[in-house]
Formats: C-alpha cells, sequence, structure tokens
C-alpha cells in the first residue's frame, strides 16, 4: 500500500513512518518541521520506499500518484508547543485536516486523524470511555488545541457521512518515548533530561493530579490495527496504567539512579486533574492492549536521552537552538 503520514518528522509520526515500511508499504512522509526534527528521519532517509514533502498542510496538499492511506499526525502535541503556538495549531486542526481529507477523498483512499484524549478536556467522568462528550474550556489557553481537535473529529465524521470516506479516529492518551524532543516540555521529557542533568524534577501543582502513560511501540500497533480495522467511531489508544505524577518522579529517580530533589511550580490553568482511558472498545475491536510496563518504557526512553546527552548539555549551555 502506499500511504501518506502528515507530521512525519514528529515523534509519533516518524515511529509510524518506521513501521508503515517494515511492513512493506510505501511511505511519503509530509511535514514543515514546525516542532519536528529531521533527525527523527534519519533511519528511514536512505530508503527508496521512503519519500519526504516539506509542506505546511494548511496549504492545499497535493500528491502525486496513487494513496490507499491518509495519516493525518500533524499538530503540535505538547502544552508547551501548542501554548507557544496557539493560531498554527487551530490552523493545522482545522484546515490541515480538511486538506487531508480532501487528499484522502480525491485518492479515494482511508483516512485515520491522530485525535486526542484532550478532547474531554478536565473529565468528570473517570476513566474515559468513547462515549463520553467532555468538559472542555472553549477560550481557556488549553481550548487552542483541544477545540481543534474537536472540530478535527468532527470534520471527519462530516467526510464519513456526507461523502462516504472511509475514516477512522484514534483518541490517543499520553505517548512517550524515544524521540521525543528533550525540551519539548511534556511531563516524561521534561522529569527524565532533568533527572540526567542532576536537576531537580519540576512538579506541577502538588503532583496529585494523574495521567496514563503508553509506550510508542504499543501506541503505533494500536494505530496500525485501528487504521486496518473496520471500526468508524472513535477508539481510545492508551495505557490505563494510571499514577499521580509524584509517582512518576520517584520512577524517574529510580530508573536514572538521579538523586534529584522535586522543585513545585504553579499547575497551569485547566490542567486536568485525572486521565485514563477505558480501552474496552480498543480491546474488543482491535483485540489491542499496550505490552509496555511503565518502568519499562522510562528505562528504554532514559536510553534514548541518555544518547542524545551532548545534545541535551549543549541546549543546556545555551549554545544550540530551541530545537
Ligand atoms: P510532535 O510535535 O512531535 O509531531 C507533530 C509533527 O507535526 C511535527 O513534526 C511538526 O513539525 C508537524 N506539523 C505541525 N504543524 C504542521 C503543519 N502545519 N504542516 C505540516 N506539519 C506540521 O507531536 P507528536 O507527539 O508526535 O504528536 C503527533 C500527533 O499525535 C499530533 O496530531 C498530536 O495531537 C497527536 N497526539 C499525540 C499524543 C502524544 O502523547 N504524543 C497524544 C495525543 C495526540
Ligand atoms: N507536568 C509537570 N512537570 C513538568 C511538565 C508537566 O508536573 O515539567 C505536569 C502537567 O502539569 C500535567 C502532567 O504533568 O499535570 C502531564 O503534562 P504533559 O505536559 O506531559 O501532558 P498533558 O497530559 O497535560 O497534555
Amino acid at each position: 500500500m502506499r500511504f501518506v503520514v502528515t507530521g512525519a518528522a514528529g515523534f509519533l509520526g516518524s515511529h509510524l513512518v518506521e513501521r508503515l515500511l517494515a511492513d512493506g508499504h510505501e511511505v511519503v512522509g509530509v511535514d514543515n518541521l514546525l516542532t519536528g526534527r529531521w533527525e527523527n528521519l534519519a533511519p528511514v532517509w536512505r530508503n527508496p520506499r521512503f519519500t519526504f514533502v516539506e509542506h505546511d498542510v494548511t496549504r492545499p496538499l497535493v500528491v502525486e500518484g496513487r494513496v490507499d492511506g491518509v495519516l493525518h499526525f500533524a499538530s503540535p502535541a505538547s502544552p508547551a508547543d501548542y501554548l507557544a503556538l496557539p493560531i498554527q495549531t487551530l490552523k493545522v486542526g482545522s484546515l490541515g485536516t480538511h486538506n487531508a481529507l480532501g487528499l484522502a477523498r480525491a485518492k479515494r483512499a482511508r483516512f485515520l486523524l491522530a485525535s486526542t484524549s484532550e478532547v474531554y478536556g478536565d473529565p468528570e467522568v473517570h476513566p474515559q470511555p468513547e462515549t463520553y462528550w467532555g468538559h472542555v474550556n472553549p477560550v481557556g489557553p488549553r481550548g487552542v488545541y483541544d477545540e481543534a481537535k474537536r472540530f478535527a473529529e468532527a470534520m471527519t465524521m462530516a467526510y464519513h457521512r456526507a461523502h462516504g470516506l472511509e475514516t477512522r479516529i484514534a483518541r490517543i492518551f499520553n505517548t512517550y518515548g524515544p524521540r521525543m524532543r528533550p525540551d519539548d516540555g511534556r511531563v516524561v521529557s521534561n522529569f527524565l533530561v532533568q533527572a540526567l542533568r542532576g536537576q531537580p524534577l519540576t512538579v506541577h501543582g502538588d503532583g496529585t493530579q494523574t495521567r496514563s502513560f503508553c509506550y510508542v511501540d504499543d501506541l503505533i500497533e494500536g494505530v496500525v490495527r485501528l487504521f486496518h480495522s473496520d471500526y468508524v467511531g472513535p477508539v481510545n489508544l492508551g495505557n490505563p496504567e494510571e499514577c499521580r505524577i509524584l509517582e512518576l518522579a520517584e520512577l524517574v529517580q529510580e530508573v536514572t539512579g538521579a538523586r534529584v530533589p522535586l522543585e513545585h511550580r504553579p499547575l497551569p490553568e485547566d490542567d486536568p486533574k485525572v486521565r485514563r482511558p477505558d480501552i474496552s472498545l480498543a480491546r474488543r475491536v482491535l483485540g489491542w492492549s499496550p505490552r509496555v510496563p511503565l518502568r519499562e518504557g522510562l528505562a528504554r526512553t532514559a536510553d534514548y536521552f541518555r544518547s542524545i546527552l551532548h545534545e541535551i548539555t549543549e541546549e543546556a549551555d545555551g549554545r544550540s537552538g530551541r530545537r
């Protein structure tokens, strides 16, 4: 099959590209490098079945030749990124999704949207099943991401209903692993990089808020299964192993062996207090559930950050750019 992956140079997009190539497919990666990195594509750069197009998907998206699947992953995803890039985030979720859907329609290809647990906002139902409509503040700072993704889901369903397009929606919960940017701002990369540098771990608020962290390989397996499934409605993909941010800090100290203190910072506005996927649907329709325990995934991710430690050190010294 021939796939188009938007956001191909990002954390998840690059793992997805690698997986699709390993499965024997052709892949056209599209990215404007807003929050992604060239280095993420180093393992596939010389693969003759991979081509890269540097392009902003908020502009019309044209790909020559046959396309069987469009997987739309382009969007800033870390809160630090989307708070710094609010208009780009709204545009890629709305115009970018429209363009990616238009490409899928023109090619009669199947479309998969990378949506998010953030469509549930600061949830009042716990854990979150797909039937929950969410609790989002549209005018708060996080609204730029949450509402863009909610719009993207609505647009995807409209293309399915109005044009008969084959569509899939993955509601992805917090995912971590190698190739997260060291300065990405998400909690797993922040804590691991801080621990490896011997710096205090920055805990927002009292650290009793919870998240449920999924290792990247598990997530990609779920995405591939969802794409090939017959299920049209949104499907939660994440690890239901829930932990408090304070527990995550302890685990990071254990796996890195770093004896670093905690430094409490103010809790950001509208920061969800709890988050945990109900993955009954994914278990039933995809036969999927995550396999990598948090401790093991953190150890693998720590190895990755150790391997790029020189880069981390340069960033700490202010000798390199933002990415
Ligand atoms: P990322 O920031 O590493 O990757 C996003 C990629 O999209 C980057 O390479 C960026 O340059 C690219 N991009 C952004 N705007 C673009 C545009 N206008 N045109 C072309 N490319 C553009 O983030 P990620 O963690 O890999 O997330 C990928 C997708 O998965 C996003 O859609 C995100 O919302 C979704 N998601 C991720 C998580 C997670 O925990 N990682 C959770 C929920 C949803
Ligand atoms: N967080 C933290 N310290 C950090 C970064 C994040 O305590 O250095 C908290 C953040 O406030 C949130 C949780 O960790 O409660 C997860 O944050 P992240 O940015 O990874 O993703 P989110 O789930 O909020 O989108």
